[in-house]
């Protein structure tokens, strides 16, 4: 037997229905908050993802899905969607004659990880990215846009922490604090923060393992390193989201998974099961596009994680009537009824009915059968003698009355009674 890939999601029936309800409420918010959609390829260069999300991250030291293709190229499935929006943003010039660009995306990404509850080796995400000058009135209104998104799906238990993380200048000498912090207690920290000391320091601060250690509770912290500029500019971001009525925590230990960002960082956190699990990511990032050989435009996004929205949404039964009801089922009791009923079938799917046809019974109880497993409202009958008079039978199968009607009438009898 052939079994799906590890960590991958197969959607189906109602599950592809959520995706589709979500995908479109998630598409209409955002677009009232004048972004456009961008479709980006699966694959990019390898180079996209190690130039922007580091050397050190997470992702591309151990979890991006990189190959050689035939011609000896080197890609990468997207793991995230950032580096291929600014990719395109490079590529198309797009910076050239607008002084602000929203963005969106919606689509799958892939990373190598241990597969588990909200965590999949191919996953969906949504997201956004805006370039353009920087403005702390900009970074909230891409905040709220976030948490807009929750309310539009009628997520309420949601909790936004925040933080700063300071300009790069200041992140250095914070980095050099951290290192002398960290010294003397390099056996009391995991493997990988061992790795993390030499490579990057900070990303200490976000490890999932010593994430409860007192070591990293009482680390320095990154708010005794910002300059006055930069604790300026935040507190101005706070007192815009009080402004938006948006609650907040300020989380001092929060940095993010990849080197990019600057200043602002946030995240969305909703109880899932028993934890809080974060829905959705995001920051600012000043220098991305410098560094990614474009002009210096600073940008930020955010991006979440569309499986964990749906389980959450599960758990708070947010999903309401999925299955699919069809309207009518249409019974024919000859061969030539049969296929004049393709005809009657598609005049009303043209007209917005729902319609379904047993494509080769001429047995009435077998349709009757399939009108039942489709619960149809409706069933139409249509033999020799209701061919004759241009008519057809139809039941309601509800209150299991049925009638005679024109077929010319159908359209206007189906308005009435469905
Ligand atoms: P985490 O700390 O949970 O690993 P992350 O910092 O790697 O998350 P981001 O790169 O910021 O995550 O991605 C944004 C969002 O995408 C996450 O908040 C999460 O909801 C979702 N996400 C990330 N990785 C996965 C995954 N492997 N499977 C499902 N969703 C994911
Ligand atoms: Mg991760």
């Amino acid at each position: 037997m052939y079994q799906k890939v590890k960590g991958t999601i197969d959607y189906y029936g109602v599950e592809a229905k959520k995706l589709q309800i979500v995908s479109e409420k998630v598409k209409n918010t955002i677009e009232n908050f004048g972004y456009e959609e961008v479709v980006l390829p699966i694959i990019e260069n390898t180079e996209v993802f190690t130039r922007s999300s580091g050397e050190t991250s997470d992702i591309v030291r151990k979890e991006m899905y990189t190959f050689n293709d035939r011609g000896k190229r080197s890609l990468t499935l997207r793991p995230e969607g950032t580096a291929g929006v600014v990719r395109f943003f490079l590529e198309s010039k797009e910076y050239a004659n607008l002084d602000l660009k929203k963005y969106y995306y919606f689509g799958p990404m892939f990373r190598y990880e241990r597969p588990q509850k909200g965590r999949y080796r191919q996953f969906i995400q949504f997201g956004v990215e805006v370039f353009g000058k920087s403005s702390y009135l900009l970074d909230v209104d891409v905040i709220y846009s976030a948490y807009a998104i929750f309310k539009a799906l009628g997520i309420e238990n949601i909790r936004l922490k925040i933080n700063t993380i300071g300009d790069f200048s200041s992140r250095k000498d914070y980095a050099i604090a951290l290192k002398e912090y960290f010294k003397p207690k390099l056996d009391l920290l995991c493997p990988d923060c061992n790795e993390r000391y030499v490579s990057n320091p900070l990303r200490i601060l976000d490890c999932k393992v010593d994430s409860e250690s007192v070591v990293l509770k009482q680390a320095p912290k990154i708010k005794d390193y910002l300059n006055e500029e930069a604790k300026t500019y935040f507190k101005n971001v706070l007192s815009a989201l009080d402004l938006l009525n948006v609650p907040y925590e300020v989380d001092d230990t929060l940095v993010r998974g990849l080197d990019y960002y600057t200043d602002v960082v946030f995240e969305f956190e909703a109880m899932l099961g028993d934890n809080y699990l974060t829905i959705c990511g995001g920051g600012k990032y000043s220098d991305l596009v410098k560094n990614m050989g474009g002009p210096d435009i600073p940008g930020i996004g955010y991006s979440f994680g569309i499986e964990r929205l749906i389980e959450l949404m599960n758990e708070l039964n947010l999903f309401k009537d999925l299955e699919q009801k069809v309207d009518l089922v249409i019974i024919s009791l000859d061969e030539n009824t049969k296929k004049q009923s393709l005809k009657i079938a598609n005049d009303l799917r043209k007209v917005g009915y729902k319609v379904e046809l047993d494509y080769a019974s001429i047995k009435m109880k077998q349709q009757f059968r399939l009108s039942e497993k489709l619960n149809a409202k409706f069933v139409l009958i249509y033999g020799e003698e209701e061919a004759k008079n241009k008519e057809v039978q139809i039941k309601n199968q509800k209150t299991g009355t049925q009638e005679t009607i024109k077929i010319k009438d159908l359209e206007k009898y189906l308005g009435e009674n469905l």
